[in-house]
């Protein structure tokens, strides 16, 4: 407990850091000096009879010293508050200078010199305070695409140099009245009061999007970065800055993901879909948490023989809440806030458990996205799954697409090397979307080419399809590797295919992705079918999911 010792001592302490009160101790202590000097000086030179004849008149010694006293107050005094008010203003000026720093700073962007997010979200809040009926105001949200890949690949300094070029070049197609902000690393926001039609900030973002398709030119290095631009308008997408910043914000997002367009307005039901996606991530991350993304596998066929020679396993993910779930949705969607490496290790993981039931022969493939590629412990973890479920290696199929490999050739390099030194097979998917040149595809240690869908599904009704698949072919026999055609859903694609010398055919009409405990009962029957087909010598193509082989 503190004493009042301690108060007074705490007390103290405080008065003389006060640098008003160490200033006034100071002035004391001057002035007693002074006041010593000028009594000594006096006595000295007897002025207290000369200069204070009206003191001498009372006679009294001590009379003289309180009027000496007095007059020396009465200078010192008013010197005394001329300073203080001297010192006053001073510090005044200089709490009111440090406050308007204090405001710069806080308000605008010190790189750029624009007003700053929370600034812009002041004047917007302001602005449409100030809307009356009928008005209606605008706000852009910019982002600069590929801003990341400029600083990875010329540092900051040209990063920074980029930022102000941009802003520049943004703020010369304002008119006047118009608010540009930097509200983020390579994000910008405009506000455009009273504006007359949807027209005017259409135009506007379009002409951004124009101003930024030229290169910026920055120490002698051309840069090109891309531009995605979402709009709110208000009142219709909201009244305030929080509301409207987020629904152009969910406009970008969509501008963002969708590449015909990289300019989009708000639209309502854009709130629903995000909505439903912030649904989806907590729910995938459950599902992921509880292990229960399963594997379905589809059987690939021998085209020669119409023998199942092998299954790929196909994520299937069916939530409590959101039904199926496609694999084109969750595995993207992993892939973005980081569950992919997980979600891929436990699907792999149950397909090698679930291979202890099938047949020797038979061979699994399994897909590994672009993102799993860049993971350098992705291949020694698929080997120590093998090893752990005594899955041979070359009964494995690790299926890449032909963009992953175009876009991430090192590492997939890497993982495909590390893999096929073990007799991993490498089966490059989708062939024929994701413009591989000849010289990587010479490269890559393939073993197998998968005819893209696309092509298959039009290689009876399209010259230029059947053009492509004869050539992938051809291409997989130069090279030696095997060629598999994906998506084969009827008799006449099939045939097609298989006189075309196509090796294996996957689709609808050889069967669907089917749960593990459905796989004895398809191979049974398939053999049965194969077995009265022998006998038969042909069967004709039915109804049903499975196994319809002509
Ligand atoms: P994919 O590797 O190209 O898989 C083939 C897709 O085509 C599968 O879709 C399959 O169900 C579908 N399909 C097969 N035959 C036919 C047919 O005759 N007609 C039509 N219209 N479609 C057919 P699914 O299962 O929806 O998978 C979509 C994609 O998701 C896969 O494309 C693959 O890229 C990815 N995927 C699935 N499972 C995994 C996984 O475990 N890991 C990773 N990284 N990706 C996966
Ligand atoms: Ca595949
Ligand atoms: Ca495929």
């Amino acid at each position: 407990m503190m004493t009042w010792f301690d108060r007074w001592v705490a007390l103290h302490r405080t008065v003389v850091r006060s640098t008003w009160l160490r200033r006034d101790v100071r002035d004391g202590a001057l002035l007693l000096a002074i006041a010593g000097i000028a009594y000594a000086l006096a006595h000295f030179f007897d002025l207290p009879r000369r200069i204070f004849a009206l003191a001498l008149a009372y006679r009294k010694w001590e009379m003289d010293d309180l009027l000496f006293v007095g007059m020396v107050l009465s200078v010192a005094g008013p010197a005394y508050g001329i300073r203080r008010y001297k010192d006053f203003s001073r510090e005044m000026k200089g709490r009111l200078r440090a406050e308007r720093e204090a405001r710069m700073l806080s308000g605008h962007d010190h790189l750029t010199g624009l007003p700053n997010e929370r600034f812009f979200a002041e004047r917007l809040d302001e602005g449409l305070g100030a809307m009356a009926d009928g008005d209606r105001a605008a706000t852009l949200v910019v982002v600069i695409e590929g801003f990341k890949r400029v600083v990875d690949l010329h540092g900051h300094v040209v990063g920074d140099k980029v930022l102000i070029d941009f802003a520049g070049r943004m703020a010369a197609l304002l008119r006047e009245g118009v608010i540009l902000a930097r509200t983020g690393g390579d994000a910008f926001a405009i506000a455009m009061p009273k504006i007359d039609s949807l027209d005017e900030p259409a135009g506007l973002a379009h002409r951004i999007v124009v101003a930024m398709s030229q290169a910026f030119s920055i120490n002698d290095t051309a840069v090109n970065v891309g531009v995605s631009i979402g709009i709110a308008i208000a009142p219709n997408d909201g009244v305030t800055s929080t509301t409207l910043i987020q629904r152009a914000e969910r406009a970008l997002y969509r501008a963002k993901t969708e590449d015909r367009s990289s300019i989009r307005f708000f639209e309502s039901e854009m709130d629903a879909h995000i909505e439903r996606r912030i649904l989806m991530e907590g729910r995938l991350r459950k599902a992921v948490e509880r292990d229960s993304i399963v594997p379905h596998y589809q059987p690939l066929v021998s085209l020669d023989d119409n023998r199942i020679v092998g299954f790929e396993a196909l994520a299937r993910w069916n939530d409590d809440m959101l039904g199926d779930v496609p694999p084109d949705i969750f595995i993207p969607l992993s892939e973005e806030i980081g569950l992919i490496g997980i979600l891929g290790d436990q699907v792999f993981r149950r397909a090698c458990a679930d291979t202890r039931d099938w047949p020797g022969d038979l061979f699994m493939a399994f897909n590994v996205s672009a993102v799993q590629l860049r993971d350098p412990e992705l291949a020694p973890r698929i080997l120590a799954v093998l090893e752990e479920y005594a899955f041979s290696p070359p009964r494995l199929e690790i299926e890449i697409t032909e963009s992953a490999l175009v876009d991430h050739v090192d590492d997939a390099r890497f993982a495909m090397e590390h893999l096929r030194g073990h007799g991993v097979h490498i089966v490059i998917d989708d062939f024929g979307t994701g413009y591989a040149t000849l010289a990587q595809l010479l490269s890559f240690p393939l073993d197998k080419i998968k005819i893209d869908r696309r092509f298959v599904t039009n290689v009876v009704n399209d010259h230029d399809s059947l053009v492509v698949v004869r050539a992938i072919v051809g291409l997989a026999n130069g090279f030696g590797l095997t060629s598999t055609a994906e998506g084969i859903e009827d008799a006449e694609q099939l045939s097609c295919l298989k006189r075309n010398g196509c090796a294996q055919g996957q689709g609808y009409w050889f069967g669907q992705a089917v749960p593990a405990a459905d796989i004895a009962a398809l191979l049974a029957k398939s053999s049965t079918r194969q077995a009265s087909r022998h006998r038969a010598g042909g069967l004709k193509g039915g109804a049903g999911n499975v196994m319809e082989f002509p």
